[in-house]
C-alpha cells in the first residue's frame, strides 16, 4: 500500500501528474468533497483497478452550495481523511482552498447544465448542478486524468458528468461505481454523520421506498411510483421531496407505458437533512 501525500496547490498536483506520466503511467481522479467513507473508498478502489496513478481531490466547493444549505457546516475532516486514504492505493490527496480554485473570487465561467439541472435536485437547489459541472470541467482540466470515478449515489449528478464529457469532447472516461450502503440498506453519506439515531432509522425509508418500486415494477412504472410514494407517506420522520422513475438516457420521469430498465430517484428531507438515494429498477 502507498501512503498518500496531500498537495494544495494546483501547480503542484499538475508536476505530480507530469512525473507520474513520464514513468508511463495512467492517471484517474476520483473527486470528492472529503468526509469521506466507505462510498469514497470504494470509488478509490475502482480507481486503482483502472488507472495506476489515483489521486483523490477533496474541496467543499462553494459555487455548488445555495443560500442557506449547509457549506459553513459541511464536515471538514481533511485529517482524518488523509489518514484512512493512507491505507489505501492513492498517490495524491489534491485539497485546495477556494481561493486556490477561484482565485478571482466565484468564478465567472460556468458550465450551464441545461434542462435537467431544473428537475429533482436542481429544482430544490438551483445553481446546484452549474456549479458542480463547473467544478468538475475546472478539476478535470487541472489533472486531465485518463478515467474519473463517479458513484452511482449521485445518479443526476453523474448523468449531467456524462453529458457534459460527451457533448464539450472532454477527453475522459467517465465511470461509475455502485452505491455502498449499510446493512440495513441506507445509502452511505458524509451527511449521515448529521442524523440522529432516531433520524437514522427513519431515513431507512429511502431504501424501503425504492425497494417497494422496485418490485412493483412488473405493474408498470405508475405502480411502482405510487408503491415508493405509499411506503414514504408512511414515516413520519420523514418529508418526502421526490419519488420518481426516470429514463437513464434522459433523466426525465418515465411515461406509464415505459418498458425496460428505468432508474427509481427519491429525495427526502429526515429533520434538517436533505438525504438521496436510487435504484435501477426493471419496469414491466
Ligand atoms: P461527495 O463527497 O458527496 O461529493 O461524493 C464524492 C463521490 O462519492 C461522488 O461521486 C458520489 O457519488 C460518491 N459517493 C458518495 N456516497 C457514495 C456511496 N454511498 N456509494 C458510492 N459512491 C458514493
Amino acid at each position: 500500500m502507498s501512503s498518500a501525500s496531500i498537495e494544495h496547490t494546483i501547480d503542484g498536483v499538475r508536476a505530480h501528474v507530469a512525473r507520474a506520466r513520464a514513468e508511463g503511467r495512467t492517471v484517474a481522479l476520483v473527486p470528492t468533497m472529503g468526509a469521506l467513507h466507505a462510498g469514497h473508498v470504494s470509488l478509490v478502489q475502482r480507481a486503482s483497478e483502472l488507472a495506476d496513478t489515483v489521486i483523490v481531490s477533496i474541496f467543499v466547493n462553494p459555487l455548488q452550495f445555495g443560500q442557506g444549505e449547509d457549506f459553513d457546516r459541511y464536515p471538514r475532516t481533511l485529517d482524518a481523511d488523509v489518514a484512512a486514504l493512507a491505507k489505501h492505493p492513492v498517490s495524491l490527496v489534491f485539497a485546495p482552498d477556494a481561493a486556490e480554485m477561484y482565485p478571482g473570487g466565484a468564478s465567472q465561467t460556468r458550465i450551464t447544465a441545461g434542462p435537467v439541472a431544473s428537475l429533482f435536485e436542481g429544482a430544490v437547489r438551483p445553481g446546484h448542478f452549474d456549479g458542480m459541472l463547473t467544478v468538475v470541467a475546472k478539476l478535470l482540466n487541472i489533472v486531465q486524468p485518463d478515467v474519473a470515478v463517479f458513484g452511482q449515489k449521485d445518479a443526476q449528478q453523474l448523468f449531467l458528468v456524462r453529458r457534459m464529457v460527451a457533448e464539450l469532447n472532454l477527453p475522459v472516461r467517465i465511470d461509475a461505481a455502485p452505491i455502498v450502503r449499510e446493512p440495513g440498506g441506507l445509502a452511505l453519506s458524509s451527511r449521515n454523520r448529521y442524523l440522529s439515531a432516531e433520524e437514522k432509522r427513519a431515513a431507512l425509508v429511502l431504501s424501503t421506498a425504492l425497494a417497494a418500486a422496485a418490485d412493483a415494477g412488473a405493474q408498470g412504472a405508475d405502480a411502482a411510483r405510487a408503491a415508493a410514494h405509499e411506503v414514504a407517506r408512511a414515516e413520519p420522520g420523514a418529508v418526502l421531496d421526490y419519488a420518481e422513475l426516470v429514463d437513464p438516457a434522459t433523466f426525465k420521469p418515465v411515461a406509464g407505458d415505459f418498458a425496460g430498465e428505468a432508474l427509481a430517484i427519491i429525495a427526502a428531507r429526515v429533520g434538517a437533512t436533505r438525504l438521496i438515494d436510487n435504484r435501477a429498477t426493471r419496469i414491466r
